[in-house]
């Protein structure tokens, strides 16, 4: 696995070495490198260790946690305002607000009442953060995500009840299957709802999400290591 990268490697190593996968996959599937943005996770990862990332020209960054993300986030963003904060963890509507007010892109969209919830947020505060509808493409039952055969129907109703536009779609393969079909399924939905950005591939997979399409790749561990369980 892509992951497993040896342990004295540090981040300008590892993230060097992630880029080079990233360019190397988009030309094996005869797509330009900049097509595929890198979303570095940086849930549990330090501010100071982000700051290296951001030294290093690393721009996109992802988190899982609004409350993480709002304690680690304003000041960065502050120094860097090019940053682009994505949210990739699911969002409660209680949180709506910090949400809007602290993220660029949020992945997460997966219910009326919290497309519902941000419409509004996006209305009162005028911050518009692209969103992602996130899409349980394996049915799990514990996982966010609106289930495959549902999606075409919520994205319309983002899009007509709520006026909110959709920028793409978002899923995490259940951990034990292979991939692939995930990333195809995730596709063609796309492909038919006409979205046209693919969040999909982490650190173990991410060249093969690459080769189905994807324009957006979340990475942490093999930029940053293990994370601590
Ligand atoms: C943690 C996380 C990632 C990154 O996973 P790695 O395997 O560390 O690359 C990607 N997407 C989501 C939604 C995550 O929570």
């Amino acid at each position: 696995m892509k992951s497993d990268q040896p342990t004295q490697m540090d981040v300008p190593e590892r993230l060097a070495l992630v880029r080079q996968e990233i360019a190397l996959a988009a030309e094996a599937a005869a797509r330009e490198p900049d097509s595929v943005s890198l979303v570095a996770v940086t849930k549990t990862v330090a501010a100071p260790v982000i700051a290296e990332a951001i030294a290093l020209g690393q721009h996109c960054f992802g988190e899982n946690r609004v409350q993480e993300a709002v304690s680690k986030w304003p000041a960065l963003k502050e120094r860097h305002p090019d940053i682009e904060l994505h949210l990739i963890g699911p969002l409660q509507s209680n949180k709506v607000r910090e949400a809007v007010g602290l993220f660029d892109v949020i992945e997460t969209v997966d219910r009326p009442k919290l497309a519902r919830a941000l419409a509004e947020e996006m209305t009162r505060s005028g911050r518009r953060p692209r969103l992602f509808v996130q899409v349980n493409t394996g049915e799990e039952p514990q996982k966010a995500g609106v289930i495959p055969g549902e999606a075409e129907a919520f994205i319309a109703l983002c899009r007509e009840t709520f006026g909110l536009t959709v920028d793409g779609l978002m899923c995490i393969p259940p951990l034990e299957e292979e991939p692939a079909m995930h990333f195809a399924l995730l596709a063609n939905i796309a492909e038919r709802v006409g979205v046209k950005a693919l969040s999909m591939g982490m650190s173990g997979d991410f060249a093969r999400a690459i080769s189905f399409g994807a324009t957006h790749v979340r990475i942490g561990t093999a930029i940053f290591g293990p994370r601590d369980a």
